[in-house]
This record gives structure tokens, C-alpha cells and sequence, in this order.
């Protein structure tokens, strides 16, 4: 007998908004659970602001999936017909040898990225509210910027109802247990089946996957916004997005001068 769905989707963050519109767009009889409201403050996506570069310096295995998301974003705000990917340029900050910078590097010489090198003497003339030490450079990913991460999944949400997939908000899915031919899927006291399931929970994710139990828990982020002295615009020309190397190995500041367009 067959599924009444081909894809479940639990958890509609920023993840699952995406999948259930995606699949939906193709014609993939698809259904959509999330546990809250959309676009909640206790998930990873909420906010109005998230960093996007080109030049990723994490590996630049990244670059091509990254040429991707970006065609993606933009053919999201041809269909909404509204902004969701601000281009201002992302500086990166730190010492000649941190990771921030060989790593930003490698991967524009990789692919072919442009990538404007500046000394702490010239980013204290062209961008003086950073404030480098002398033995620190930027590079400057001209394609960097930041999206809109609440107004992205709400997006999603409309485009994947108004292309027929079913969603469930404010349903939690208890458990998922699959068999030879597909999966049930317990949510809201009703048993539900598909021939797949797509595990988009976030951080929440061992509770219906236990074997990712020891490497995904919840952990708070703490998000702090800054009023600008003295009629500072956070005009994108003084100011781009950041991404700092502190020499921590776990974490580097990073953040945007969002204005009011
Ligand atoms: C403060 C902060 C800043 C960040 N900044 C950046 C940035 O600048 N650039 C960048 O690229 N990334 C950034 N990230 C990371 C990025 O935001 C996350 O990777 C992304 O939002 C994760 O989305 P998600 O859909 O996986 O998770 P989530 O948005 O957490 O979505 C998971 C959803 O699943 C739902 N759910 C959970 N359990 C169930 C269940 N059993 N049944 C149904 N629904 C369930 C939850 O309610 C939630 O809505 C940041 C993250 C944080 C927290």
C-alpha cells in the first residue's frame, strides 16, 4: 500500500522551511512538522540577521555549495519578491597566520574568489571603527553580507503551503519509527506515514535520532545589539559585516551595522 506522503519534514527552522519548499516546488507530495510557532526564539533561526560569505574560511570545499545557497536566496526573492540578502562585504580580521585569514585565503585562491588585502594602517583610514592592532590584516569578501533568517523561513512556509505540502505547526513529532516500507511518524496524539523522513530539529535532534546523543545538545547563544554613538550610521561603506580571530579556538566575533532602510 502506498504512503499518503513521499518526504516528512520535523522541525521547520530554518532547514526544514527550506526542504518542505523545495520538495514541494518539485511536486513531492510532502508534509511539514514543527514543534512551535515558526521562526521562535529558542531555536537557532530566529533574528533578522545572519552572516553569508563567499570566501568561507572554514575549507574551501565549502566555496561551490556556497555559489548554490546564493542562488538560492536570490531565486527565494524573486518568488517573494522581497529582500532577503544584503550585500555589504564581510571583513575578516585577525594575525597574518590565524585561521580566519590563511583559511579565507586558500579558499578565494581556490576558486577564483576576489579577496582585497588590508594592512591595519589602511583599514584604520578606510573602515576606522574596527580598530586593528598593528600585527593584524582584513580581507575584504566583497560578496559577503547577511540575510534575514525570520522573514527567509516565513518565505519558505508560504511558497511550500501555496505549493501543496501540508503543514503542522505547533505539533511536536514524539517518535519516528521506520519500517520496510516507509516511516510513522507520532505527532499530536495522530499516527502519520511517508516513505521518508527528513530530521530537521536542530539542536534538538537526539531526541528522535539518540545515536547523534553525544555530539547535539541544546546550548544557550547569547546575541548582544549595540546603539551607535554619536549618529554612527552603520552604513555598509564604513562599517561591513565582521568576523574576527580572537586566537580562540571555539569561537570568533562576528556581526553586521544593520540600519534602518
Ligand atoms: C545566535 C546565533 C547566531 C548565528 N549566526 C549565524 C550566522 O551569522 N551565519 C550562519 O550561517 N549561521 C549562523 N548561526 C547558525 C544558524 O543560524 C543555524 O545553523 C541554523 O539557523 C540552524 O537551523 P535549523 O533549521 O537546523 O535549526 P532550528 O532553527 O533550531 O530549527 C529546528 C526546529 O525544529 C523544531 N523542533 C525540534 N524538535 C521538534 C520535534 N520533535 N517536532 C517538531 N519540531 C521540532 C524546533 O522548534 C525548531 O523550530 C547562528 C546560530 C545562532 C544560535
Amino acid at each position: 500500500m502506498s504512503n499518503p506522503y513521499d518526504v516528512a519534514v520535523i522541525g521547520l527552522g530554518a532547514m526544514g522551511s527550506a526542504a518542505v519548499s523545495f520538495l514541494a516546488a518539485r511536486g513531492v507530495r510532502v508534509i511539514g512538522f514543527e514543534a512551535a510557532s515558526p521562526a521562535h526564539g529558542l531555536g537557532s533561526s530566529h533574528g533578522d540577521s545572519r552572516l553569508i560569505r563567499l570566501g568561507y574560511f572554514e575549507d574551501p570545499s565549502y566555496v561551490p555549495l556556497l555559489h548554490r545557497a546564493y542562488e538560492n536566496w536570490r531565486g527565494l526573492e524573486t518568488r517573494l519578491r522581497e529582500r532577503i540578502l544584503n550585500i555589504t562585504g564581510v571583513l575578516q580580521i585577525g594575525k597574518p597566520d590565524s585561521k580566519i585569514i590563511t583559511g579565507t585565503r586558500a579558499s578565494c585562491n581556490m576558486h577564483n574568489l576576489s579577496c582585497d588585502e588590508l594592512s591595519a594602517a589602511q583599514m584604520r583610514k578606510r573602515f576606522s571603527v574596527f580598530g586593528l592592532e598593528d600585527d593584524e590584516i582584513a580581507l575584504l569578501d566583497p560578496q559577503g553580507g547577511w540575510l534575514k533568517p525570520e522573514a527567509a523561513i516565513w518565505g519558505y512556509l508560504r511558497l511550500a503551503a501555496a505549493d501543496g505540502a501540508a503543514l503542522h505547526l505547533g505539533e511536536k513529532v514524539n517518535e519516528i519509527t521506520p519500517d520496510d516500507n516507509g516511516v510513522n511518524i507520532s505527532a499530536g496524539g495522530q499516527k502519520y506515514r511517508a516513505n521518508r523522513v527528513i530530521v530537521a530539529t536542530g539542536s534538538w535532534i537526539s531526541q528522535l535520532v539518540p545515536a547523534l546523543n553525544a555530539i547535539a545538545n541544546p546550548i544557550r547563544q547569547v546575541v548582544a545589539w549595540y546603539r551607535p554613538a554619536n549618529g554612527f550610521a552603520c552604513d555598509p561603506l564604513r562599517m561591513p559585516a565582521f568576523l574576527r580571530d580572537d586566537g580562540d579556538n571555539c569561537s570568533a566575533p562576528f556581526g553586521f551595522g544593520v540600519f534602518a532602510a
